[in-house]
């Protein structure tokens, strides 16, 4: 027999998967433009010409046997040097190469953090809404997952709740902001109380309890919002990001761990960081798009479709009457479904052709995501079809 786990999770199904599926299906039986899929959160922008100039460069001018090989396990060294350079002048860190440990993307970078410094039965906090898959890279470390309830007013952080969650079994923290689903940024003065919570219960426990900032999305910040960087603010900060979403690349797998010099006990979470990929054999991240992501590091594609996607969403359907808190960034608007069951809600919609995702799945009812990393014109086709959904529970 498999370990059952794996089997389970190889075979949960996944809304979101399905609900796209859907789309496919209906689109060949009423035509394309008529189905409205907001489903999946896969950019709709092309990556910056760089990357590609970038590509053919490296392909022409390499030695091809460097250039597609091995590289060290956390990555190329001059790859990583850009790379904390770039942090390093961003940011105003101090980040050196060796810091760096690069990743098939950020969901390898999680795995690679929980796995580093989790052992079994150590209790990992996060916020509701959250990304699905926290719950299968936490569970699989053999770790407990607390989950603090929204706070659905602005999608910061229910303090009082998180406070009672935290205990001496708590080893880290995960924090995503901006936020998938929320479209939420965590302001400075949110950030700051989490970190002196955090201080003050690392002194009271007598171990350090990490924080590790899920970052795909920083650069999907919207007019006027500050992301704050959390190293910045809370010493035992872990950050991993990807490029996935700045420069588009999902399909490319490219992403990195920091383990900041000013981490307790740095050099030691580095090695369990590096030592948690070699156990899930990721050997090193792609060698190509490595070298590619190092150059185009300080670069995004162009994001501005989804800041104008956002204002549009969310002034339209705040006046057809649903409620809506605006997101800060990222291509994600979560907003409350206009009946207490957001499964319902979200049938009723695909009964529409429309496609939008339950908020119970990112354990948050009540509300539904849309992915709005589509082109413009297919909201605006969508937008009749918010309303007749809208009308329904008047
Ligand atoms: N974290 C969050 C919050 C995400 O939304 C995603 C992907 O959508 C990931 C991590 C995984 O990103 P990657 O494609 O870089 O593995």
């Amino acid at each position: 027999m498999p370990n059952e786990q794996m089997v389970n999770y190889g075979q949960a199904r996944s809304v979101i998967r399905e609900l796209f599926e859907y789309g496919n299906q209906r689109a060949k039986i009423v035509g394309r433009d008529k189905v409205y899929d907001f489903s999946l959160g896969n950019p709709s922008v092309a990556p910056p010409p760089e990357v590609d100039r970038e590509l053919r460069r490296l392909l022409d001018t390499s030695d091809p046997c460097a250039l597609h090989g091995y590289t060290s396990a956390p990555g190329d060294p001059e790859a990583r040097a850009k790379i904390a350079a770039s942090i390093s002048r961003r940011f105003g860190m101090d980040c050196e190469a060796g810091q760096l440990y690069l990743t098939v993307g950020a969901a390898a970078g999680l795995c690679c953090c929980l796995r580093g410094l989790c052992n079994p039965g150590d209790e990992v906090v996060v916020f509701a809404p959250f990304f699905p898959e926290y719950g299968v890279f936490i569970q699989s470390v053999g770790a407990v997952m607390k989950v603090t309830p929204p706070e659905i007013e602005g999608f910061q952080i229910d303090f009082a709740a998180l406070e009672r969650l935290i205990t001496p079994k708590t080893k880290l923290l995960i924090v995503n902001s901006p936020n998938n689903p929320s479209g939420a940024v965590y302001s400075e003065e949110t950030l700051k109380k989490l970190a002196a919570l955090l201080e003050e219960k690392s002194h009271e426990y007598g171990h350090p309890i990490y924080l590790i900032s899920d970052e795909p999305y920083r650069e999907i910040a919207f007019a006027g919002v500050e992301v704050p960087y959390i190293p910045k603010l809370y010493r035992n900060t872990l950050v991993v990001y990807s490029w996935s979403k700045s420069l588009s690349l999902p399909g490319e797998r490219i992403g990195y761990v920091y383990v900041p010099g000013q981490v307790e006990d740095s050099e030691t979470v580095y090695a369990a960081v590096a030592g948690a990929g070699r156990a899930l054999g990721y050997v090193c991240a792609p060698s190509l798009i490595q070298r590619v992501a190092a150059a185009c590091c300080d670069l995004t594609a162009d994001l501005s479709v989804y800041e104008r996607n956002a204002e549009l969403l969310t002034r339209e359907l705040r006046a057809m009457g649903y409620h809506v808190v605006a997101p800060g960034g990222t291509f994600y608007l979560f907003p409350r479904t206009l009946i207490p069951d957001d499964v319902a809600f979200s049938e009723a919609a695909k009964a529409l052709d429309l496609l939008i995702v339950p908020g119970s799945g990112f354990y948050c009812p009540g509300h539904v995501r849309i992915s709005y990393c589509v082109p413009t014109e297919r909201i605006e086709r969508a937008l009749p079809a918010f309303r007749k959904l809208a009308e329904r529970y008047r």
